[in-house]
């Protein structure tokens, strides 16, 4: 079977992120099923799904209550859209229970499809907001390097991905960006806090440079996902927030992996102490079931919106679905009911951090950091204590050989990260553990190999 269905995926189906040519002579492991937080191959192996399918499937799979949530809104309203004076219970529902759960300054929803669109709405929302203050010319939005923001125009012109702007440019004007918080790569060595707090002054520099009345917002994820999992210095975003007390620009947290409890409270700001004006959200809002997210929008921009908007032109034909609205519904029900988001802080965050600590004595490892479930490995090489030369694939290798060996760890160059569900349990946080240091083992092996022979 499975070699039927890799001939006609080489035929005609292009994939995200992927080499189309390489992919096709590759071949692609075919996925046939998953369990709690297992997927299945259609050779029978279970592997142990460390990054939570793409950092979104937080309560793990095959959970019946959200297949009959979805079941059941099918039956009475599969879809509807809420343009033209409509609306239905599913999103109406799922506004209020965010409004809830967002910190208290946050009361209302704009609904997306994905974080890619929810991001869009984020630019055309800030745009929006300063030309009705009358300060049209409020336009710049600063994002940061190696952030990732989305794969529509928008959204890969907010993230920092260099590749990506290498590809299918101009991008969307009005959008520059800062250095990022990445004390392993780029700190040269310097004191962690006051790397942090350079980082956070490139943003007032920035802002000077451009002029503060030329600044509609400054965008960032909480922990960097896509870049690495990297988690900024403690001094990072308590400095960052000084400097956006200091000016009248808007504070754009982008929660689509932090979001719904991956750091151990419902919202990466609320984790980080930030109340920002906006937070799109996507991902683990309906544990990756079905397709939605939205824009949190805190009480400032929302009543500028409403009170002297008018028409905002804007929205999808997907928009507060209504089988989407109803899984994500019960997903978040679910996650209460199950203190899935305390257990994170309580309990398997410190476990996971005491665990994963334990793999910084491997010679590969060159740091080992976690927070909440996210964490990465950097890798490098023990003799030098330098990164590999990048042409060697390290990462890749190492990615290639935990697959195979039943574990699901990304590589992003030669940063092994992990994301796993949020119901993991200690046993399974072990096995992680044990395959990922296996991995690294076979990975040093297979490069002492390489350089013998
Ligand atoms: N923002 C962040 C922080 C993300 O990690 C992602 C996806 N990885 C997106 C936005 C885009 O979300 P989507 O793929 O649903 O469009």
């Amino acid at each position: 079977m499975s070699h039927d269905i890799q001939a006609l995926d080489r035929a005609h189906y292009l994939h995200p992120f992927s080499d189309f040519k390489a992919l096709g002579e590759e071949g692609c492991r075919v996925i046939v099923g998953a369990e709690g937080v297992y997927i299945i191959d259609d050779q029978g192996n279970r592997i142990l799904d460390g990054m939570a399918g793409l950092w979104c499937v937080n309560l793990g799979y095959g959970r019946e209550e959200l297949v009959d949530a979805a079941t059941r809104q099918m039956h009475e309203l599969p879809y509807y859209n809420s343009f033209f004076k409509t609306t239905h219970l599913p999103a109406v529902k799922l506004a209020e229970t965010l409004c809830r759960l967002a910190p208290a300054h946050i009361n209302r929803v704009f609904f997306t499809g994905s974080g890619s669109e929810a991001n869009d709405t984020v630019l055309r929302m800030v745009r929006r907001y300063w030309a009705l203050k009358g300060r049209p010319d409020k336009q710049v939005v600063i994002a940061r390097e190696n952030a990732y923001h989305g794969s529509t125009v928008a959204g890969m012109s907010l993230g920092g991905m260099a590749p990506m702007h290498a590809q299918g440019g101009p991008l969307v004007p009005g959008i520059c960006h800062i250095r990022q918080p990445y004390w392993f790569d780029e700190s040269s060595g310097q004191n962690p806090e006051a790397f942090g707090r350079d980082c956070a002054a490139a943003l007032e520099e920035k802002i000077l440079a451009l002029g503060e009345d030329k600044v509609a917002a400054f965008i960032a994820e909480p922990v960097q996902g896509a870049g690495g999992a990297i988690i900024p210095p403690d001094s990072y975003w308590p400095a960052v927030k000084a400097v956006l007390d200091k000016y009248d620009i808007l504070l754009v947290v982008d929660e689509v992996i932090c979001g719904f409890g991956r750091l151990g409270e419902w919202f990466g700001s609320v984790h980080y102490g930030l109340e920002p004006d906006l937070m799109p959200i996507a991902k683990g809002l309906s544990s990756g079931y079905l397709p939605i997210g939205g824009v949190l929008v805190g009480d400032r921009v929302a009543e500028t919106l409403i009170e002297e908007g008018g028409e905002f032109f804007h929205g999808f034909t997907y928009s507060g679905h209504p089988t989407c609205a109803a899984v994500a519904l019960k997903n978040l029900e679910l996650m209460e009911a199950e203190g899935v988001v305390e257990r994170v802080r309580d309990d398997l965050g410190p476990y996971l951090a005491q665990r994963w600590a334990e793999l910084a004595e491997h010679p590969l490892v060159g740091e080992a950091r976690s927070l909440g479930l996210i964490g990465a490995l950097e890798l490098i090489d023990p003799a030098t204590g330098e990164r590999f030369d990048k042409s060697l694939g390290v990462g890749n290798l190492c990615r290639d050989i935990c697959f195979a060996s039943g574990l699901v760890m990304r590589s992003v160059g030669d940063t092994m990260i992990i994301s796993p569900p949020l119901v993991i349990q200690h046993g399974e946080i072990d096995e992680l553990v044990t395959k990922a240091r296996a991995a690294l083992d076979e990975t040093a092996r297979r490069l002492a190999d390489t350089t013998t022979s």
